[in-house]
């Protein structure tokens, strides 16, 4: 992306490399118990994002301090420990691109990574760059109050510290608030309750226990078949059947490793010029463009080749509804053929959403789990879940003894993190009230009402939609830019408009219309968590186009944005430059 730091082709290809910008850095001070520690900037959340944020803050010359509630570096990765839990983006990709020397060293042993060897590149990355002498570990944040007469962030946390920051960067995650659904009696279960999301740090055995799983989502589709494989027997109640590909996963091939790192600068341009930001084999006619058998052939190669690019085989299969029937027709079959029981293949199959329109999975063998003599499909679709007792669930009118319970629920995504904070902006307006109704932002980065508080892959930015981690350079790297920019203007303040950020969401509002996504009961709108407002989140227009806007209001000087300087011109509206 273009701005202070140049286009991504002239970077020095390792940006730790570059001229440190000594700005006018505030010094970090170590002060009394009931001072708060200051410091430029406090970013939230020790994921990819918090901390690549942290290392181009450092770039900037200034200093910084990450709070994170984990012990550890990851995010995602450091939660999310359930046996089976990989990456579906292959992990040639799945990495950061900021550092050749990174990219190069770093090696992959698998296709698509393993969480445990995605959480070790984390803690390599964060040692690498030295990045843990400015994490506050085992520090949750729970409230973030702007202060206008100084235009600071005044943090406080659950282990009773307080962080004065000029820029807040929020990067608590999209997908770290784990759900759990209320469920009558869920809190009478006797034996263990584990999520998904929240797995437990220490080994867990089920080996010859009646084991119950909740939710057939991504976490539940990777998690089953490894819970089948120790349980003497496994319930899963199942409320919607999702498509999933196989992953088809392997060995890491040295001669594609070297092919990738040889190329490595080049392939993460192509893959940048793609919607979702991974190269793939993108199909350019549309499904109904072709004859039967071609389209037939074309899943078939895809379907081989494994992997969730399967819904790009074609340009229109998440415009058209006709088209995208072809392939969920497909994939219908696949399953169809797979499951011995008709009538379980019947309940494993998807009708009720357009594939693709929910996140599509990746599986290794999660409908062969189904034939397995120890694994019962329950269907609490037609059977809802009554009750959950000290000794398990009763599901219509079945009761089902469990010894223990996995949730694969799933999460209250993209907004959930945020409205745990209480986040206080302008006037004492909270962040939760202005999106009572659904969440706005200009470009998924700022909330008008909430000055200099960035958000990283914000609701309103494609984050979800794509290849996270190249969603969240981007990110990072328009936030530490803007901020640079902020530094030479000596500005205090920046805000997002209401006009901009109106624009902007009708923007999204309109690039989710014209598509098949809103015909998905998803996370993506926020119907999985009671009461929250259906919204579709993301931005459907893909990384070109989204980084396209992101550029250009970087280069016209931040329009769609106030920025304010001296402080003081914080109470004076006019005074603002728009
Ligand atoms: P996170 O990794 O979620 O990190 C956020 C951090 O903020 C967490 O450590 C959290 O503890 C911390 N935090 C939150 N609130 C607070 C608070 N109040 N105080 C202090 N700390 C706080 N994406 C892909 O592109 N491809 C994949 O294959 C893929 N697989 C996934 C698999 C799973 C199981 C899940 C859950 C997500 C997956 N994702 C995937 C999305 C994944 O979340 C992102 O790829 C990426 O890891 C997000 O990084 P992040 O730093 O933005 O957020
Ligand atoms: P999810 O996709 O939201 O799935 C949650 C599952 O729980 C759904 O099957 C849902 O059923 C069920 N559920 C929720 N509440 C329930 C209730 N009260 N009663 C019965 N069933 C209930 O969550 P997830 O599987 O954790 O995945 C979330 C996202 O994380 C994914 O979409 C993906 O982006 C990411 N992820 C990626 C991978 C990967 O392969 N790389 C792995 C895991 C997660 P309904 O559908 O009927 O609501």
């Amino acid at each position: 992306m273009a701005g202070f730091f140049g286009s991504l082709d002239t970077l020095p290809s390792d940006k730790f490399a570059r001229k440190r910008l000594v700005q006018h850095s505030e010094v970090l001070k170590g002060r009394a118990d009931d001072e708060p520690t200051s410091c430029d900037v406090v970013i939230v959340g020790a994921g990819f994002a918090g901390m690549y944020m942290l290392h181009l803050t450092r770039c900037l010359g200034l200093s910084a301090v990450v709070l994170e509630a984990a012990y550890g570096v990851g995010g995602t990765w450091f939660w999310n420990r359930y046996p089976g839990a990989r990456c579906d983006v292959e992990s040639m990709q799945y990495s950061y691109s900021f550092s050749e020397e990174l990219q190069q060293e770093w090696h992959w042993s698998e296709r698509y990574a393993s969480q445990p060897e995605i959480l070790a590149y984390a803690n390599y990355v964060a040692k690498k760059f030295d990045l843990l002498r400015d994490i506050k570990f085992n520090t949750r944040v729970l409230r973030a109050v702007f202060q206008e007469e100084d235009c600071r962030w005044l943090l406080s946390t659950d282990v009773g510290t307080r962080y004065r920051a000029k820029w807040c960067i929020m990067a608590t995650g999209c997908l770290s608030a784990a759900q759990t659904p209320k469920i009558p009696g869920l809190d009478t279960f006797k034996g263990q309750i584990y999520h998904t999301g929240t797995w437990p740090h220490e080994p867990v055995s089920l080996s010859g226990q009646n084991v119950g799983v909740i939710g057939t989502g991504s976490s539940g589709i990777q998690v089953i078949p490894e819970l089948a494989a120790q349980a003497n027997h496994l319930y899963v109640f199942q409320r919607t059947p999702n498509f999933s590909i196989p992953a088809r996963n392997k060995r890491m091939d040295p001669e594609y490793e070297n092919s990738w790192k040889t190329n490595y600068s080049e392939r993460r341009k192509r893959a940048r010029s793609m919607p979702a930001g991974i190269l793939c084999e993108l199909g350019d006619t549309s499904a109904l463009a072709v004859s039967p058998e071609q389209r037939l052939n074309e899943y078939e190669r895809r379907w081989a080749a494994g992997g969730t690019s399967f819904t790009a085989a074609y340009s229109d299969l998440l415009r058209n509804a006709e088209a995208n029937e072809t392939a969920a027709g497909f994939v219908r079959e696949k399953i169809r053929r797979v499951i011995e029981d008709p009538d379980v293949a019947e309940l494993l199959v998807p009708i009720d959403h357009p594939i693709g329109a929910k996140r599509i999975c990746a599986d290794t063998k999660y409908f062969e789990t189904f034939n397995r003599e120890n694994v019962t499909l329950v269907d609490i679709r037609s059977n809802p879940i009554r009750e959950i007792s000290p000794e398990g669930i009763a599901a219509g009118s079945n009761f089902h003894k469990l010894d223990s319970l996995v949730l694969a629920t799933g999460f209250d995504a993209m907004t959930g993190a945020l409205s745990k904070i209480d986040i206080v902006g302008r006037e004492g307006l909270t962040l939760r009230e202005k999106w009572r109704d659904g969440p706005n932002t200009f470009l998924g980065l700022m909330s008008s009402g909430f000055p200099n508080l960035f958000i990283v892959t914000g609701p309103g930015s494609p984050s979800v939609l794509t290849n996270v981690i190249v969603a969240i350079e981007d990110n990072v790297e328009w936030i530490a830019d803007c901020i640079a920019h902020l530094l030479e203007l000596h500005a205090d303040y920046i805000e997002a408009t209401t006009s901009a950020e109106e624009t902007w969401m009708e923007q999204v509002r309109q690039a989710a219309e014209g598509t098949l996504y809103t015909q998905a009961k998803s996370w993506y709108l926020g119907v999985n968590i009671p009461g929250k407002p259906a919204v579709f989140m993301p931005y459907v227009g893909g990384v070109p186009a989204y980084q396209k806007i992101c550029e250009e209001v970087a280069a016209s000087g931040y329009k769609g944005f106030s920025i304010g300087t001296p402080a003081k011109a914080l109470h004076s509206r006019q005074a603002l430059l728009a």
